[in-house]
């Protein structure tokens, strides 16, 4: 490349340009832009999400849904309540009919929507009673076109809801303990728990009271009601959600001094930006938890970054802060108290799901059962209430990992309870592909979706069984429609990213970029973490089961002892 003489000088007092730079009157010093840190005096909205919260809390919304849209229908929406605030109360447009991945980045979000929503039902802790499983089935087969899956944040998701339903949806729901309030949104999300909380064995403290207070105290409090973006919990004994990858974790852990108690993790999260949250090497007493994370979704508040969406996460601060900060932050500012210094909590080698028939600690048994890739529907979720109230059990959990649970039953009834689950499509013993696989929303419903997710897990799941039906080691694939990984992409044995790909015709179809060797819920330093991005390592949709049948044949040959 040329240089141009004046370039190659050096800026010495001895040069004309340094000459000239001297006469030049000095420059008042930049003022930091900052990040919108309402702690550090930026109130002003920094951006049109920023300021449909300001406009008005988005908890508000829910009564013009009650006295005015459900009567005048979707025209009648304010466009800030449609894309915005809606989302308090569970409710998203879903994706048009018919439009391809390639055009989402380049319509119009109007241009994308459909006029009916999903709704999101929050189930904290996933705990269902037989009262509310047969409402959720009831409401799916009444005004949700049979529709029903299970996340990987052990909600459920309808899909086709009229916004004329919504109120009388909200009743029927509320009637029985349940609600929708704040499971989407830049707000505290439903906060995980395991499956097994109050029956497992192992586990030395029931965290359930702990989340039910967390949800009766400050779920639909306005004062956390506008946070920089959305705020995910995870209250557990055991490893057995991803608590690694969410905002705030407490996991189980046995104080030498003190007894039971909870270790403190923030700023875990995924996306484009993943990180696995970090110890504060705290030790909190059950009684304390809610006060602790009050603290945490306090500073996140206060302290999160709001000029840009994409650095509004906690992970972010914490990142910038350092873990001895946010402690210290914490302690003196928001709790004013020192917290107990803590040990490491005892990890897993591998994740628990809570597959198959397992013993709890009263004698009895629960049974995990999965679905594929969390696709249910309301007329099995009422298959599902007759035979658990047939087997004499009136609890169910939903999981992580879009599985669920039946608790409570007898040691005698578990063989016929397994064989009664397949009969309606859930599987207590089922195949590698079908326990480890999972799938978001994608095309189908979700205007941010780049390829089809849930179809294709399913052909996926199916074509494997076929071909592959005696593999013998774990493998989890988890399949995502965009960069946004609710599917928890970076964290599979095979985490597939929906993207558009160049197929071997030369024409533009769907694929996935692949992610591989990630995994959560074990130990540190064993093989959790996240999969690596293998730079031009993709596949398109219609390749993916050969694919992934390749990637499992080289796995079984080259895999060493014990592995
Ligand atoms: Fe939608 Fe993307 Fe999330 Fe899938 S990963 S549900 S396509 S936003």
């Amino acid at each position: 490349m040329a240089v141009s003489s004046t370039s190659a000088l050096p800026e010495t007092a001895d040069t004309p340009i340094a000459a000239a730079a001297a006469t030049r009157p000095a420059r008042a010093p930049r003022r930091p832009r900052g990040e919108g840190q309402w702690a550090l005096g930026h109130r002003e909205p920094l951006n049109p999400n920023e300021r449909t919260k300001k406009d008005d809390n988005p908890l508000n919304v829910r009564a013009r849904i009650e006295n005015i849209y459900a009567h005048r229908g979707f025209a009648s929406i304010d466009p800030a309540d449609l894309r915005g605030r809606f989302r308090w109360w569970g409710l998203y447009t879903q994706r048009k009919a018919g439009i391809d991945g390639g055009r989402t980045a380049v319509l119009e979000p109007h241009e994308l929507e459909d006029e009916h929503f999903m709704l999101r039902v929050r189930i904290d802790g996933g705990q269902l009673s037989l009262e509310q499983l047969r409402t959720i089935a009831d409401i799916s087969t009444r005004y949700a076109r049979d529709t029903a899956d299970i996340t990987d944040r052990q909600n459920i998701q309808l899909h086709w809801i009229r916004v004329e339903d919504v109120p009388e949806i909200w009743r029927r729901l509320e009637a029985v303990g349940l609600e929708t309030t704040e499971a989407c949104g830049d707000c505290p999300r439903i906060v995980l728990g395991s499956p097994v909380a109050g029956v497992a064995e192992t586990e030395r403290i029931d965290p359930t009271p702990a989340i039910d207070e967390i949800v009766a105290r400050y779920v639909g409090d306005p004062a956390y009601s506008n946070l920089p973006r959305k705020f995910k919990s995870s209250i557990s004994w055991l490893a057995d959600t991803p608590y690694e990858v969410n905002d705030i974790a407490f996991l189980g852990v046995d104080h030498p001094e003190h007894g039971p108690g909870f270790d403190l993790w923030v700023g875990g999260g995924l996306s484009t930006n993943p990180m696995l949250a970090q110890r504060l090497g705290v030790w909190v007493p059950l009684a304390e938890v809610p006060d602790v994370w009050e603290g945490v979704v306090s500073i996140f508040r206060d302290y999160g970054y709001r000029r840009l969406r994409h650095r509004a996460r906690l992970k972010f601060l914490v990142a910038d802060w350092g873990v001895e900060k946010f402690r210290e932050v914490l302690e003196k500012e928001y709790l004013g108290r020192t917290l107990l210094d803590g040990p490491a909590p005892d990890l897993p080698e591998k994740p628990i799901d809570h597959i198959g028939v397992q013993p709890q600690r009263d004698g009895r048994f629960y049974v995990g059962a999965a679905p594929v890739v969390g696709r249910v529907s309301g007329t099995q979720l009422t298959a599902l209430a007759d035979v658990v109230a047939a087997h004499g059990s009136d609890r169910v959990r939903l999981t992580p990992y879009q599985k669920l649970l039946v608790l409570d039953i007898a040691e005698e009834r578990t063989e016929s309870l397994v064989t009664a689950l397949r009969g309606i499509g859930l599987e207590a013993r089922p195949s590698v592909w079908r326990r480890s696989t999972m799938a978001c929303t994608g095309i189908e419903f979700c205007k941010l979706a780049i390829v089809e997710t849930k179809a294709r897990g399913e052909e996926l799941v199916a074509r494997l069984e076929e071909r592959l039906r005696d593999f013998d080691a774990d493998l989890s694939i988890h399949i995502n429609g965009c960069p946004n990984a609710c599917a928890r992409t970076q964290t599979a044995d095979i985490g597939l990213k929906g993207q558009i790909v160049v197929g071997p015709d030369g024409r533009q179809v769907e694929g996935f970029q692949v992610h591989l060797g990630g995994g959560l819920g074990m130990a540190q330093g064993q093989t959790a973490g996240f999969g690596r991005k293998l730079r031009g390592l993709k596949t398109t949709a219609e390749e993916l089961p050969e694919y992934v049948e390749r990637v499992a044949r080289r796995y079984l040959a080259g895999r060493q002892e014990g592995e």
